[in-house]
């Protein structure tokens, strides 16, 4: 038999506002971040391109300049989106950790 842990962490969660619907907002949320990590991989591959681009042009191409602004865009939003999801997910984590119902022990 399960049941809730006792906890209370204040109007301010909604985990603890809403218990019945923990799971489904976790799984929400977390096909959000999902969403957002497969933009994060689309901008390192758009960088990685453009970096391929920066390598393979010349420097006095007029092209150059354009090349490496973007690759530098790109790469930097992959990487504030990746820590963003890592981040947000390990919120997620210790959330549905301190709501999740333990077993009890019954007594025999
Ligand atoms: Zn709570």
């Amino acid at each position: 038999m399960n049941r809730p842990r006792d906890i209370g962490h204040g109007p301010h969660c909604v985990a603890c506002q809403h218990p019945e619907q923990v799971g489904q907002l976790l799984a929400e949320h977390r096909a959000a971040l999902d969403r957002y990590a497969a933009r994060a991989r689309l901008y390192r591959q758009l960088g990685e391109a453009f970096r391929e681009r920066t390598l393979t042009t010349r420097a006095t191409d007029p092209r150059w300049p354009r090349f490496q602004e973007l690759m530098l865009r790109f790469l930097g939003d992959a990487n504030a989106i990746a820590s963003r999801v890592m981040s947000d997910r390990a919120h997620l984590d210790r959330v549905e950790a301190a709501h999740t119902p333990e077993p009890t022990t019954e007594p025999r």
